[in-house]
């Protein structure tokens, strides 16, 4: 495990040589104005780093487009949570077979997640003979090496090392965005729920030194950056295993220190993990936005068990109490995975009245997805996909009849909003509560990046309100 501040590793010196010299040769190879295409798939932790592949494409000379037929490059960051994820990338790289017989030269990376799974990189070795380099989650620092052996004419690349080794700091990146941004302050996962590839392809629970996430921390509020998303598979353990002596709370007090006017959220948080001490400093830190994401997965205690959730029903709502009475406004957001092998209506029953009980601003909900590997993909499954449908549909429906309410009960009520988008409507701003609800209001475009207060007027499909 990473621990003192002299062991940190940078971004390797020889990186910055070999990307020098793919700046030369792609010049040669494509032309003045190497073009990029990076395509993310999946969660924020995939986008970050895809911030991080654009900041090393951009050291390398590439500018970047959307269309992936016109690229030079083009890079799919993958993902590797659920099938239909997996199938949508099969088909993209299927279809640059297309763009390559108009651009030969055209280099075809795939990485992430899929891309660690042994199967997945046998699957594209044998049948997709186009793609150039198949690149696992560690070894994403070593871009510029493995662009200029390819484009050097080396064979197909296929590197995906998973040695939990250490995290490598001051990755060249570029952003997407001014506003909100992402900051990861750990890597992988020790949980092993046994329904998540997670732990497989992204390796042991690894968590950054606190002075190198102040440091970002703190440049992000230097340039401007108003809602900064701490990251990490399960950030409640942040620090478990090593010898700095912080844990998640004390870090979210250390960034609240940080002078300036801006927002701190975080995700993902992990119930077994989440303590008085965590609550305690989301009520005392004002630039700690008053949302907490804490995934219950299931209301049954029997389908935790089976999901090796290690908390059951009763430690969960006893979590959301603390979070309430500490702070009465707080939003509860929440993940759940309908149909998890051996679930029975019985069960699914408990998850709906959980939902019921606990009345959340909004939920991400998914039939459950079999991951090749994991050990409820070798549990029975005996309910239908057709059963498991009409489940997830009478969730839905709970859901959106408490979010209607929920809603209902904003209009009257004025919330700390930051303009962070441009409304659908001319004239109009949109922005987040604190709670990461959507608002929009009229207000100029010189509000943009400005915290304002906005009274709630009224909810039809969204909120609308007007600056007060
Ligand atoms: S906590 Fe569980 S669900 Fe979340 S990433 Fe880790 S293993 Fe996967």
């Amino acid at each position: 495990m990473q621990i003192s501040l002299e062991k940190i590793s940078l971004f390797p010196p020889e990186q910055y040589v070999y990307a020098e010299q793919v700046r030369a040769l792609a010049k040669d190879i494509f032309g003045e104005n190497p073009k990029a295409c990076v395509v993310t798939y999946g969660c924020q932790q995939n986008v970050s780093d895809s911030e991080h592949y654009k900041g090393m494409l951009s050291l390398m000379g590439f500018s970047f487009i959307d269309e992936p037929s016109e690229a030079d490059f083009i890079l799919y960051n993958t993902c590797a949570v659920r099938g239909h994820a997996e199938d949508r990338v099969y088909g993209n790289i299927g279809v640059v077979k297309n763009y390559k017989r108009k651009r030969p030269n055209t280099i075809l990376a795939v990485c992430g997640c899929m891309a660690q799974q042994d199967i997945v990189a046998e699957r594209i070795r044998k049948s997709y003979p186009y793609v150039d380099m198949v690149l696992g989650t560690q070894v994403q620092h070593r871009l510029p090496e493995f662009l200029y052996k390819r484009l050097s004419g080396s064979n197909r690349i296929f590197e995906r090392q998973l040695d939990n080794a250490d995290i490598i700091e001051d990755i060249p990146l570029s952003r997407d965005g001014r506003l909100k941004g992402w900051l990861p302050i750990m890597y992988g996962c020790n949980n092993f729920c046994t329904y998540c590839i997670v732990p497989y392809v992204r390796g042991r629970e690894r968590s950054r030194h606190p002075d190198m996430i102040l440091k970002e921390a703190r440049e992000m509020v230097a340039a401007g950056f108003k809602d900064i998303t701490l990251l990490g598979q399960n950030v409640n353990s942040y620090g478990n295993g090593c010898d700095f002596g912080v844990d998640f709370p004390d870090l979210l007090r250390m960034i609240n220190d940080i002078p300036g006017d801006f927002r701190i959220r975080f995700m993902t948080s992990h119930p077994k993990d989440c303590t008085i001490k965590l609550l305690d400093a989301m009520r005392d830190c004002e630039k700690v936005a008053k949302h907490l994401h804490l995934p219950f997965q299931s209301g049954s205690d029997r389908i935790l068990k089976l999901m090796n959730r290690k908390y059951n029903r009763e430690t969960y709502l006893g979590l959301i109490k603390a979070a309430r009475e500490r702070m009465p406004d707080i939003s509860l957001t929440s993940d759940i995975i309908v149909g998890f092998p051996g679930e029975t209506y019985e069960d699914f029953c408990d998850t709906i009245s959980l939902v019921n009980e606990v009345k959340f601003s909004s939920l991400f909900t998914f039939i459950y997805s079999a991951r090749t590997g994991t050990p409820a993909a070798a549990m029975e499954d005996p309910a239908s996909r057709e059963e498991k449908g009409i489940w997830f549909r009478e969730l839905l429906l709970a859901q959106e009849k408490i979010a209607k309410e929920n809603s209902k009960n904003f209009i009257g009520k004025t919330f700390r909003v930051l303009c962070d988008d441009f409304g659908k409507k001319e004239g109009y701003m949109s922005g987040h509560t604190s709670g990461n609800c959507s608002v929009d209001f009229k207000a100029k475009k010189e509000m943009l990046g400005k915290f304002v207060d906005v009274k709630i007027t009224d909810y039809t499909n969204m909120l609308i309100g007007e600056i007060i």
